[in-house]
């Protein structure tokens, strides 16, 4: 093969590999960022949870407040149940006693089913704390994951700008230039295998004489549609 087309060919492959890198760190801190909003979801949760449970305490102490009342109140009835002495006296007493019963009766019935609501919410919190835990663990292995992993890709990246190094020292100044403006508009597809008789850049047909160009693999050759620099796929089968 032509030397300068091997260049070429190493050459875009190690670039396409530098552009690689900056996704392949952001999809990893992607991870970790989502780990982090879920936790913050469960934790929302619980806060909101803690709110409900405060006004369905207020509420029940209102109730039992009421029902202290209440309760003086009907003594206070059995009191004066003792001294009075008309009929009608008798019967209005008896009626304010009956009011304050079913008042006591509803009070207590409040009372017992904010105690349900509270209870429910709080075994809701419990397992949102379970869940919380959970998460911050997670978060806690992919901080730790993330780090190895992002000091693996630093030293990928370091090995692939010093392979990019030692090539671009080797090429000619001339077949640079010709790549990199190329590069400019094609970016990572300047140099594309040709398949089926096919650019794999605009991937329109190439006529048979650039083709047998391309096969003979002894020239650069240019795509005559689109001017990327075209190379003979190697076939993986062979591989
Ligand atoms: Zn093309």
């Amino acid at each position: 093969m032509n030397k300068y087309l091997e260049q070429l060919i190493e050459l875009s492959k190690l670039d396409k590999e530098i552009d690689d890198f900056a996704p392949r760190i952001a999809k990893i801190e992607k991870m970790l960022k989502l780990s982090l909003e879920k936790e913050k979801e469960f934790k929302l949760q619980a806060e909101a949870l803690t709110t409900d449970i405060a006004e369905a305490k207020l509420k029940k102490g209102k109730n039992e407040a009421h029902l202290a009342e209440l309760s003086a109140k009907l003594k206070d009835i059995a009191k004066k149940s003792a001294l009075v002495k008309t009929a009608k006296e008798v019967k209005a007493l008896q009626l304010e006693e009956e009011i304050s019963k079913e008042q006591c009766d509803f009070a207590n019935d409040e009372i017992g089913r904010l105690e349900k609501i509270i209870e429910l919410k709080q075994s809701n919190i419990t397992l949102l704390e379970e869940k919380i835990a959970e998460a911050q663990k997670e978060s806690e292995s992919i901080k730790a994951s993330i780090d190895t992993q992002i000091q693996e890709i630093e030293e990928e990246r370091r090995s692939v700008y010093q392979a990019k190094e030692e090539l671009l020292s080797q090429m000619s100044q001339k077949i640079l230039t010709f790549y990199e403006k190329i590069r400019k508009w094609a970016g990572n597809s300047t140099v594309v295998p040709v398949k089926k008789q096919a650019c794999y850049g605009c991937f329109m047909r190439i006529n048979d004489k650039t083709y047998a160009g391309v096969m003979k693999q002894d020239d650069i050759v240019t795509c005559p549609h689109c001017g990327r620099i075209l190379y003979k796929e190697i076939e993986e089968a062979k591989a």
